[in-house]
């Protein structure tokens, strides 16, 4: 993956952070500001996977106390290395092997991948609380894709109400890479009807309120069509 050239960028752009984290806020309230729906201000959620821990530090610094990984091991990582700042909520966003799920799952505030029920089970046998997951759908169809298609979500969804420790605050999808406008509007577009209908279910579990959608090159249009967490990586540190 290209994004990964990221991964050297210098703890000495300090200054660097600061404006993209300003850009990106403006960029955010913009959004906010000419979307049809009533929205309050969507969590902006540092994705850290291309950068060290102190630069990952500068970012919360800088004012972004969502921080996230996509890989169990990066994520220890990262919470160990930043176990002194108060005040950050972990979010664990790629998905998830079960044979890891006793390593992290209880250090996570969110878990963004929830693909499969075996997953939920597997979380309802190891969590020492309640953990809140986003069920992760595949909109689009991609093959490459995790998720549960929109036709399985409801009976996933019902299934996963009986088990007491995973709490679905919301649903979570990703947009192919090469989506043009249009087909982004109308992914995320989907992606919102999805979680109506299923909050209208009004599953003790599952109140899915929320919707996490949108990173980098598409958070714009995810505001626009209703999105309340973004995952912004690349963006901060360009
Ligand atoms: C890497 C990643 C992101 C952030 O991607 P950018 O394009 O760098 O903003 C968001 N969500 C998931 C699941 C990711 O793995």
């Amino acid at each position: 993956m290209t994004t990964w050239t990221h991964q050297h960028f210098s703890v000495k752009n300090k200054m660097q952070i600061k404006e993209n984290v300003k850009s990106i806020r403006e960029r955010v309230d913009k959004a906010v500001a000419s979307s049809p729906f009533p929205l309050s201000e969507p969590h902006v959620i540092g994705v850290t996977k291309y950068v060290d821990a102190e630069t990952a530090r500068q970012l919360v610094e800088a004012g972004i106390h969502d921080i996230a990984e996509n890989r169990t091991e990066l994520f220890l990582e990262k919470q160990e290395a930043l176990s002194d700042l108060d005040g950050i909520s972990w979010h664990l966003i790629g998905s998830l092997q079960r044979r890891k799920v006793k390593e992290v799952i209880n250090k996570v505030d969110y878990f963004h991948a929830l693909d499969s029920l075996k997953l939920a089970q597997e979380i309802e046998k190891r969590a020492e609380h309640e953990i809140n997951c986003f069920v992760q759908v595949n909109v689009s169809g991609e093959a490459s894709k995790h998720g549960f298609s929109p036709e399985e979500l409801e009976e996933a969804l019902t299934s996963i109400n009986a088990l007491s420790r995973v709490k679905v605050v919301g649903l979570m999808t990703m947009a192919p890479i090469d989506a043009t406008e249009s087909e982004l509007a109308d992914i995320f577009g989907k992606t919102y009807q999805l979680k109506e209908k299923m909050r209208a279910l009004k599953l003790p579990n599952i109140p899915c309120t929320e919707l996490s959608m949108g990173m980098s090159r598409d958070f714009e249009t995810a505001i626009s069509n209703g999105a309340s967490f973004v995952r912004i990586g690349t963006e901060f540190f360009k």
